[in-house]
């Protein structure tokens, strides 16, 4: 579908909506300077998922594991929140979004003003007991890897959801809820391949929400979707926002 085609499809949807939700992946943060995981210039281009984000490799190598997630820490707590993530928000004050769900885990969209925020992956600035549960917000990267629990002296581990892991009930129960109930979906910025998470879009079409893929690259979900925008996340949904407010 050329471009024009497709946002004007995506601006009909939206207009013929009630219920319009957004769910969102690494690339809408990837315009913060937040690398991805996929696409090109992802995180996996670099490094092997298998050997930092899985229960397994903490076990063997919780200092190498931490010494990623420091570096990555690092880099979330210096960016700032993209116009789209703030167009999100906006749009929420407006009553034009029921919500967003994310897999991200770099907090960008509270920090944009977003209240109905499910965060199925966890968050990457707090930290979690291996031993007592406690659970510590990072205001920096740790100085010292492993970090200790300040409590019962148990290694700390990243509070996000790990290859293999299974994610928060709450988050996901109202995920399932929100896009079994909505009648778009404004897919953003993932490569929709990590399950179950990538199995909200299929969720909603087979509710009978229409989908809008906003990614600058085909994924496995865009032929299944009604309307896709082959551009980043920034420039998609000012665009939407100037047609919808004009
Ligand atoms: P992914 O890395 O698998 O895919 C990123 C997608 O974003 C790709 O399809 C890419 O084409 C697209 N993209 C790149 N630039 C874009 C732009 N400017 N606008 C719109 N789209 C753009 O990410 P995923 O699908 O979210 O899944 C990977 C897992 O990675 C998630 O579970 C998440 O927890 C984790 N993750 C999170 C962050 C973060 O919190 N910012 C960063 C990296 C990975
Ligand atoms: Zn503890």
């Amino acid at each position: 579908m050329a471009y024009d085609a497709a946002l004007r499809k995506a601006v009909d949807i939206l207009q013929n909506s009630s219920s319009v939700v957004a769910f969102t992946g690494a690339g809408i943060s990837s315009e913060a300077g937040i690398p991805t995981f996929r696409g090109s210039g992802g995180l996996w281009e670099r490094f092997r998922p298998e050997e930092l984000a899985t229960p397994e490799a903490f076990e063997r190598d919780p200092e190498r594991v931490w010494r990623w997630y420091a570096w990555r820490i690092g880099i979330v707590l210096s960016a700032e929140p993209t116009l789209a993530h703030r167009i999100l928000a906006r749009w929420e004050d407006e009553e034009l979004l029921a919500g967003v769900i994310t897999q991200n885990v770099d907090g960008l969209h509270q920090r944009a003003g977003s209240r109905r925020v499910v965060e199925l992956h966890g968050r990457i600035t707090r930290a979690r007991c291996t031993g007592c549960g406690r659970s510590v917000e990072l205001e920096a990267p740790p100085e010292e890897v492993p970090p200790r629990c300040g409590a019962c002296g148990s290694l700390l581990r990243p509070d996000v959801v790990w290859f293999g892991e299974s994610l928060p009930e709450d988050a996901w129960r109202e995920a399932v809820e929100l896009s079994s109930s909505c009648d778009a979906m404004l897919v953003i910025g993932t490569s929709a391949v990590v399950y179950p998470a990538a199995q909200l879009p299929l969720i909603a079409k087979a509710a009978g929400a229409k989908l809008i893929e906003v990614n600058p690259e085909e994924t496995v979900l865009s032929r299944r979707v009604d309307a896709p925008l082959r551009m980043g996340a920034s420039e998609a949904l000012s665009a939407l926002d100037e047609i919808l407010g004009g």
